[in-house]
This record gives C-alpha cells, structure tokens and sequence, in this order.
C-alpha cells in the first residue's frame, strides 16, 4: 500500500513537471514569436501593441538591440511593450505607424492563409496565399485546386502583391496549388556593342530564375551578328535588335547591338557612354529604368504601392554599410525609412500649411511622388541641414556607393532632382548602378545619369 502511494506520488510529480517544462517551451517560442516591425522607438517612449497586430521581423528586432541602449521589450498576455530611457543611437518612431488607419494596413497579414511546401494550412472564404520567396516580385501564376477529381485550375494569372497572392472563394477545398510560374521578365544589357569577329558573352537573367518554362526564342538580323550559347559575333558594320522572347510567355528583351568595324580612337569609349541607352518599361503603374524603380517629380507610384516597410534589400545593404562605418567610428541609423501614401499626404500637407507650397515642393514630395514609399530610401541620422558636413554625411558621401546607395539630391543639383541638396537621403539602386554613378563624377544624381526629367506637372 505504501509502496503504491509513493509511485502515484512520483507519477504526479513527473506530470507537474511535464506540464511545466511544456509552458516553458510555449513561453519561449511565443518570446521569439513576437518580434515587432517598426522603425524604432522615441525617448521614453513606451509603446503597446496588440499581441494580435504583430507582424514579425527578426532582423528588426536585432537591430534595435544592436543600436539602443537600455531598450526594455516586455512580452506580456497579449501585448508587447517596449520602452527606453536612451535612444541616442536608436531609431526615431514614426508614431504615425501605429495610428489606427497605417496600422490596420501593415497589420493585415492576420488571419491569413497560405501555402507552404504546397500545401493549405488553413481554409478560408478569402484566400491570402503566401508565395515562395523567389516570386516575391511582379509575378503572375495559376493558382490550382485540389478536389475529389484531383488537381484543376481554380484562377489563371494571379498577380503577387506583396509577397502574397489574393483571391476570393466561396468553396472549400482540400488544398491549393501553384502550377504555373510565369517568366516576369527576361533582363539583359540594353545595348552591346561589338567588333566585326569579335565575340560577346551575353548576360541573360530570367525573373523569377525557375519559371515554368525557360525556353526563349532569339530573333535577330543574321548578316549582322550571330548568336550561340549566349555569345554574340560581329559579322558585318551595321546594328540589329536581338530580341530576346519568351516561348510561352508574354515578356522580351530587345538588345541593341552596334557591329563596328575595329578601330583604336582614344575618344571613342567616352562617346560610347554618352550613346548609351536605358531600358525604360513601366509597369503597374511604375517606371522602371535599367531596372531601377524611378520615383521623383515626374514619375510617380501608384496610391496602392506598398512594401510595409524598407525592403530587405535595403536593410541587408544597410546592415553591412552600418557595419562598415562603425569601424570607422561612424554611428550610422535609419531616422525615417518607408512612408505610406498615406503618411505622405499628412506629411505634405503640414509642410503646405506651415511654408506654402513652392517651399514645401522644393524639400518635401507630394502623396506618390515621395522615394520614401518605394521602400528604397531613407534618411540617415538627421534629416535637416544640420547633419550637412557632420563626419557621418562626409561619410556617406564618400562610401555610400559601395553598398549600393546613392545620395539622391546631390548637391547643386536642384534643377536635375527637383530638389534641394540631402545629405541624409539614401536611394538603394544596387552596388553595380551605385559604383556607375558614383564614377560617372562628382555629385552626379540620377536624373542626370539616366537622361530623367523631374519636374510636376503644374
Ligand atoms: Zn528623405
């Protein structure tokens, strides 16, 4: 009897144990669960988001460990606060993130369904799948279903937003499918120039790179040039399009090239670059040049263009320039990153009231016109003239370009950008077009680069 007793005890004491250990483990997952995106904090500030609302973003997190200072992040039931007493090398909160409006919209993600390793984790009237990550940008696809017959196609041609796709169903099924991928676009040079018998090797980039079907088609003029395994030959003087095409999908690339005959003038490769020209395409609503995202007074983004926040090509090439300052003693941080449309319209119209309008245009855009809503760009440290000649702007000024930013208002360059000189204000465009800018000559912005106007409408 006794012996009995002292088992059932051992058996209590295990389970309680158990019991424990299982909360312990939830406690800790539900710690790294609830990480926060947003863009930093104010002194003293305390702020309380909803459990519910939480978006997460590792990185973010990471980064406000790595540059605050006495940052508290306190995870309770069903909300987060995150409080400090020195913000000096932190980030500045937008509050405006948090306010009801933006931040419904960054918070949407709840209740969400999506689709991993192919399969439904949830069934809903109105789906929000998530996409792999190589579609994250400008990609369509067929979205399938899965009922007693097996597969069928559900929807053709989805368009991915954000990293998700969208679509409204009043039937439940077992799971969905993407099928098929298709070939966004194809990237190549926009302009080759060639010798006669000399050879090219072609660089050909397909976007997303795992396309359903991979298969291009060439079509050139072939007394000029020959084209095999992506190498072009110069035949004759003369030029030809190589267009370069999809079989199956509905996206090309045309390739100038230029077949000359050989000669050795000093002056001719400064020529070369002037002639060069840029592949311009617009779509959704948004100009594209040489690949890169153009947003300034001409060009603007669609009201519904939203990332949620600075991308993740933006942040990475940050983290690795913040880095590098840092062993130069050079503290580096976003003071405003993304900014909604939204935001931009409240930003702008407060500048408005306090300068007029010709003042507020020549330092602040209008609601789409704004670098800030690409997710691309962001002020760094400060953003008024005071930060101008501090060892953090000459910083910048000199190192930028080889983490693929570029000052985007340069200084004396008004007439080019539409605006005043901004130290501050950072445009991620990729180390390859920063390095070209930046060695195309001093302060050179942009608009100038690429042959762009900027200047609104009325
Ligand atoms: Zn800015």
């Amino acid at each position: 009897m006794k012996r009995k007793k002292l088992r059932i005890d051992r058996i209590l004491y295990c389970l309680i144990f158990f019991i424990l250990l299982i909360f312990l483990i939830k406690f800790s997952i539900n710690f790294t669960y609830n990480l926060i995106l947003f863009n930093g904090v104010k002194k003293n500030e305390i702020i309380t988001i909803n459990k519910s609302e939480v978006k997460v973003w590792k990185k973010t997190v990471n980064y406000i460990h790595e540059n605050m200072e006495n940052v508290t992040i306190k995870h309770k039931k069903n909300y987060i606060t995150i409080s400090s007493n020195d913000f000096k090398n932190g980030l500045k909160l937008d509050t405006k993130i948090y306010n009801k409006t933006i931040n419904e919209k960054i918070f949407s993600n709840q209740k969400t369904y999506y689709i991993e390793n192919n399969e439904l984790i949830k069934k809903s009237s109105k789906l929000k799948i998530k996409v792999p990550r190589y579609l994250y940008k400008h990609n369509y696809v067929d979205i399938y279903v899965k009922n007693k017959n097996g597969y069928e196609l559900y929807e053709k041609s989805l368009k991915v937003t954000d990293k998700y796709v969208l679509f409204k169903t009043n039937k439940k099924y077992d799971s969905y499918y993407i099928c098929y991928i298709y070939l966004d676009n194809i990237s190549s040079s926009s302009k080759v120039n060639v010798n006669v018998n000399e050879e090219k090797k072609l660089k050909i980039t397909l976007n997303p790179t795992n396309p359903t079907s991979k298969e291009l088609v060439y079509e050139y003029d072939k007394k000029i040039i020959s084209f095999e395994n992506n190498t072009i030959k110069g035949l004759k003087k003369g030029s030809t399009n190589l267009v370069i095409k999809s079989k199956n999908d509905k996206t090309k690339a045309i390739v100038n090239v230029v077949v000359k005959e050989k000669t050795k003038s000093v002056s001719k490769e400064k020529e070369e670059v002037k002639e060069e020209k840029y592949e311009t395409t617009v779509k959704d609503g948004i100009t594209y040049v040489d690949g890169i995202m153009i947003v300034n007074k001409t060009y603007s983004l669609p009201k519904s263009y939203n990332p949620g926040g600075l991308t993740e090509e933006f942040m990475d090439a940050f983290y690795e320039m913040q880095s590098a300052a840092r062993l130069d003693n050079v503290d580096l941080f976003v003071a405003s990153g993304f900014r909604s449309y939204e935001y931009q319209v409240d930003l702008y119209d407060k500048y408005v009231s306090e300068d007029g309008k010709d003042a507020a245009d020549r330092y602040s855009a209008r609601p789409g016109y704004s670098e800030h809503q690409t997710g691309l760009a962001a002020d760094i440290n400060a953003a008024d003239s005071s930060f101008e000649d501090t060892p953090e702007a000459i910083w910048l000024d000199e190192n930028c370009y080889k983490y693929g930013f570029i000052i985007r208002f340069p200084k004396g360059k008004e007439e080019y950008t539409g605006y005043k000189y901004e130290p501050w204000h950072l445009r991620y465009v990729g180390k390859d077009i920063a390095s070209k800018i930046h060695n195309a000559g001093k302060n050179i912005s942009l608009e100038e680069y690429y042959g762009l106007e900027s200047k609104y409408k009325d």
